[in-house]
């Protein structure tokens, strides 16, 4: 049985309606049964899955026994897309994934789209949360947009994303869109948590692999050349000419799926319909031919792996013994008396002797 529990909502998301806000608001006043948050949130309620996210996000440890009872009720779906997007600020990420989004709606998908924003766990201020982005899926009812996830790493803003992922699928949502700046080790982060990867790009002048780097070319399953209207259509073009016989260096990614380069205009919502048609005719061959269900079931162990890798660091790095002992050995190996694999063994055996 599960325990009814209060459950603290200490922001309220502004994407949220004003309606679902004051839901959020009388809730925080009563006590809240966990299998009542469970009950609506599989009935696609909005406001139940923003309270299910902040649950478990929130530090509090009566709140990880509850998100803990929460998450393994959910059974893992496999019948949702998870799409990664990357791209560096400016190339058209948000009003792509606007144009995007309200196509695969009109499809018949209900579309969340989550962010990895390495930024924010500096600034508390999330570049990629502005609630002014997306005015126009925000409003549609088959859509839920959740800005960046917390976390002081980036390992831990990936499990909470994939966590809130989870939330996201049993809510109905099955076009799932994790978008992240085209900067540093989120793009690994955002590859290892999606199904398929999308890197928009701009046409330069000239030199088309100058400014995209080379483990972001290797890891996308498809480039989109953004921005493809009035005068940069030629360029767009040319660009993709250059970068399609760019990635037919690099070995495929799949014995089935050849890496591809498209263009599109996101303000004009021209191309989309050829960037949804491609990634939806991956997601049924890899289906049906057991890519797609390999490739998750690594992606969990390697999530398992990471989590583990984590939980005992922070237990070893937290434990007394090790903690009292931590300074004089860092002494003793900045002097020279010990070496590193001494200094470990020291640890290792304190905290195994605790
Ligand atoms: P983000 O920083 O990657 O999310 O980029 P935004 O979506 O905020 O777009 C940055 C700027 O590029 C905005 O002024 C958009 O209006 C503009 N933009 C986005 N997509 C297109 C497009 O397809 N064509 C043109 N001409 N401008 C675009």
């Amino acid at each position: 049985m599960l325990r009814a529990n209060s459950i603290v909502v200490d922001a309220i998301p502004d994407f949220l309606s004003s309606d679902a806000a004051q839901r959020i608001k009388d809730l925080r006043k009563s006590k809240i049964d966990v299998q009542q948050l469970q009950t609506d949130l599989r009935s696609g309620d909005r406001a139940a899955l923003s309270r299910c996210i902040t649950l478990i996000e929130s530090s509090l440890p009566e709140h990880k026994l509850e998100a803990a009872q929460l998450l393994n009720t959910l059974e893992p779906k496999q019948n949702t897309l998870r799409l990664g997007i990357t791209g560096v600020p400016g190339v058209g990420k948000s009003t792509f994934i606007e144009a995007f989004g309200l196509y695969a709606i009109s499809k018949g998908y209900k579309v969340a789209v989550l962010a990895v924003d390495p930024s924010s766990q500096l600034t508390r201020g999330s570049i990629l949360g502005d609630k002014t982005r997306m005015e126009e899926l925000v409003k549609s009812e088959s859509a839920f947009i959740r800005p960046s996830a917390s976390g002081t790493t980036l390992g831990g803003v990936a499990a909470s994303t994939r966590e809130i992922i989870a939330l996201c699928e049993a809510a109905g949502y099955n076009f799932i869109i994790i978008e992240t700046v085209g900067v540093g080790q989120s793009e690994t982060t955002v590859a290892d948590l999606t199904d398929f990867f999308l890197l928009l790009h701009l046409a330069g002048a000239g030199d088309e692999l100058q400014g995209i780097k080379r483990g972001i070319m290797e890891m996308a399953d498809l480039i989109v050349i953004n921005k493809a209207d009035g005068a940069n259509v030629k360029p767009a073009k040319r660009a993709q000419a250059q970068l399609k016989s760019a990635l037919s260096l690099f070995p495929p990614k799949t014995n089935f799926y050849e890496s591809k380069v498209l263009t599109a205009s996101a303000l004009e919502h021209s191309g989309i319909s050829d960037v949804f048609d491609e990634i939806t005719t991956y997601f049924e061959q890899a289906k049906e031919n057991g890519h797609f269900e390999g490739h998750r079931k690594k992606q969990v162990l390697k999530a398992f792996q990471s989590m583990i890798e984590q939980a005992l660091l922070f237990d070893f790095t937290n434990n007394p013994n090790v903690k009292a002992k931590w300074e004089t050995v860092v002494v003793d190996l900045e002097t020279g008396k010990i070496t590193p694999r001494t200094a470990v063994q020291q640890l290792l055996e304190l905290y195994r002797n605790a």
